[in-house]
């Protein structure tokens, strides 16, 4: 089987700040890690290559050169190959244009069974790459995937619903989109580290992937960001007190009719 990941750095979003004047991330200095769902997306991918031996893992990335850092430590995970999408011309891509960028650099690829992705990237948020991307190359989709299983060219998956999950069957090749709930992602390996330090990752430019430059980059994406801001902080919230649940409820009354609200 050949399986493709579409792994993304991001920012660490512990350490994101925004900057008050530009209203801009401050990437400057902020440590980057593999998006979260992403490492699930990767795991699960593992997991089957652990049940078929046979199975490849390609990486798949569309980020500035640093972003090989992140390859190496999917590689050193138990990944096959990678590949950076890096290029001027593909940066400042909205959604609709990474997925242009991410469709070219799969059908350079060429053959592939399964697509996984993560459902949502940690900075930008949209949870649209991975279903534009599937749309693009004309493949069915299932995303918010908890639980999977692939067998005789058919991925049977469990699709997270805010009260449930439905249980759906779809012939590969397809797309999946992880969520955390899937699994619990692998450490990498002491082996794989060292594989991965010396690991030929492919850099591939938009002239590589033959994508018409007219629908990637700043330029070509329909979607700006104008701003963005850190939510002010709202009050204190006030702290009913009472020794009895009669007494409690009586001064919450209380208060609130002192606010009119009732
Ligand atoms: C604060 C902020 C706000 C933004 N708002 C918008 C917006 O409103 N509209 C818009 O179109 N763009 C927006 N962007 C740009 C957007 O983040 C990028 O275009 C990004 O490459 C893809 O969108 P995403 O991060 O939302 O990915 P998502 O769609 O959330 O990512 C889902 C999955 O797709 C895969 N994926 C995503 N990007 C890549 C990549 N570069 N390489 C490989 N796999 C990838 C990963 O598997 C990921 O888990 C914003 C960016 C930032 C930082």
């Amino acid at each position: 089987m050949k399986i493709i990941v579409c792994v993304k750095q991001v920012p660490d979003t512990n350490e994101v700040k925004i900057d008050p004047v530009k209203g801009t991330l401050i990437r400057d200095g902020v440590p980057s890690i593999l998006n979260h769902d992403d490492a699930n997306a990767l795991e699960e991918a593992l997991k089957i290559k652990d049940q078929n031996p046979g199975t490849t893992i390609t990486l798949l990335t569309m980020g500035p050169p640093q972003a090989q850092e992140m390859l190496q430590e999917c590689l050193a995970m138990g990944a096959d190959d990678a590949i950076l999408l890096s290029d001027r011309a593909l940066g400042g891509s909205d959604t609709w244009a990474t997925s242009n960028a991410l469709a070219a650099g799969v059908r350079k690829i060429g053959d592939f069974d399964l697509i996984f992705a993560g459902r949502q990237a940690i900075d930008g948020d949209t949870a649209q790459v991975g279903p534009q991307l599937a749309e693009k190359l004309g493949i069915p989709q299932v995303t918010y995937v908890q639980k999977a299983e692939v067998k005789d060219g058919v991925a049977k998956v469990e699709r997270a619903l805010e009260n449930g999950y439905e249980k759906i069957s779809v012939n590969l090749p397809c797309m999946l989109t992880a969520i955390k709930e899937l699994n619990e992602p692998r450490y990498m390996s002491i082996r794989g580290i060292f594989k991965a330090a010396k690991f030929p990752i492919k850099v591939w430019n938009a002239d590589d992937i033959g994508v018409d430059k007219t629908i990637v980059g700043l330029e070509a994406s329909p979607t700006n960001v104008f701003k963005s801001f850190t939510p002010k902080p709202k009050g204190q919230g006030v702290v009913v007190a009472g020794d009895t649940a009669k007494e409690l409820a009586g001064n919450l009354v209380s208060d609130l009719k002192k606010k009119h609200i009732i």
